[in-house]
């Protein structure tokens, strides 16, 4: 029976979907199954600045062990790089980066390690247009410019929010005759400037098909994270963290929640 005082307490939204199923079961159903994670929000907690964040040692040393026997992808808006500095001595965890405009995946066999940045070159001819007024508008109004490389973050969690949140028509504006190249995706307290064409759905879509997975469970915690749930091609056992409208078929409360699936996978992937 239900507890109606804490059910009352909760977000309606957060009772509307059931915990995904366990991880040993997971495990159990399939040997070809994927496990991707996205870093913020999901795996570690957010910060007002995205160089506060911190990530539990032993929450990387279970991803350390996990990925020595099954294959983990972390898919994030962060850069590869920024990525990789939270994931030292993991030599077999595979990332797609920048919202899908840059991955790092194990090559063929024998050929080692494959980077690609994919970001087109009309990006460049964007950015000289479009980040001047940014930058400036930043400046006077608040808010945090993260150039992640590929793609670019505007973080209005800690100051200008007033100023940004009904910013996307004049971002989509910028960039002159290269502003088709850019798109205008909205995250929690942010706006991702994002290559045309890319995301973590489309991405993710092209990984799995090019690697033959059965199944990919995905946890993830913001919009950005819909194209995931929202690409049907997917064999998906899609994860929403936290509140918030979506197309995934299971939600966790938390990232605390999300640490005690990863702990209870690593147990399962050690026993498997
Ligand atoms: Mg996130």
């Amino acid at each position: 029976m239900e507890n109606s005082s804490f059910n009352s307490s909760v977000n309606p939204t957060l009772k509307k979907l059931p915990i995904p199923p366990a991880a040993s079961e997971v495990v159990r159903a399939s040997k070809r199954t994927l496990y991707v994670f996205d870093f913020d929000g999901t795996l570690a907690e957010l910060k007002d600045h995205a160089e506060d964040v911190r990530f539990d040692p032993e929450v990387k040393s279970q991803i350390q062990l996990i990925s020595q026997k099954v294959p983990v992808l972390i898919c994030s808006g962060r850069g590869v790089a920024g990525l990789k500095f939270f994931f030292t001595e993991c030599p077999h965890l595979e990332f797609i980066g920048n919202h899908g405009a840059e991955w790092e995946v194990s090559g063929s066999e024998g050929l080692g390690r494959e980077f690609k940045r994919l970001t087109p070159p009309a990006w460049s001819e964007w950015y000289a247009r479009a980040v001047p007024p940014i930058r400036e508008a930043a400046q006077i109004h608040g808010g945090d410019f993260e150039d992640k490389g590929g793609s670019i973050t505007i973080h209005f969690r800690n100051s200008g929010a007033d100023f940004w949140r009904e910013k996307r028509a004049w971002l989509e504006s910028l960039g002159g005759n290269y502003g088709h190249t850019v798109q205008v995706m909205s995250g929690i307290c942010s706006w991702n400037l994002i290559p045309e064409g890319f995301s973590k759905g489309v991405t993710l879509g092209r990984y799995v098909m090019k690697y033959g997975y059965e199944r990919v469970v995905y946890f993830g915690d913001e919009p950005t994270d819909e194209t995931v749930f929202a690409n049907k091609e997917l064999p998906l056992i899609g994860v929403r963290v936290g509140e918030g409208p979506t197309s995934a078929h299971y939600r966790l409360p938390d990232v605390n929640a999300v640490h005690q699936w990863v702990a209870e996978l690593a147990r399962a992937v050690a026993e498997d």
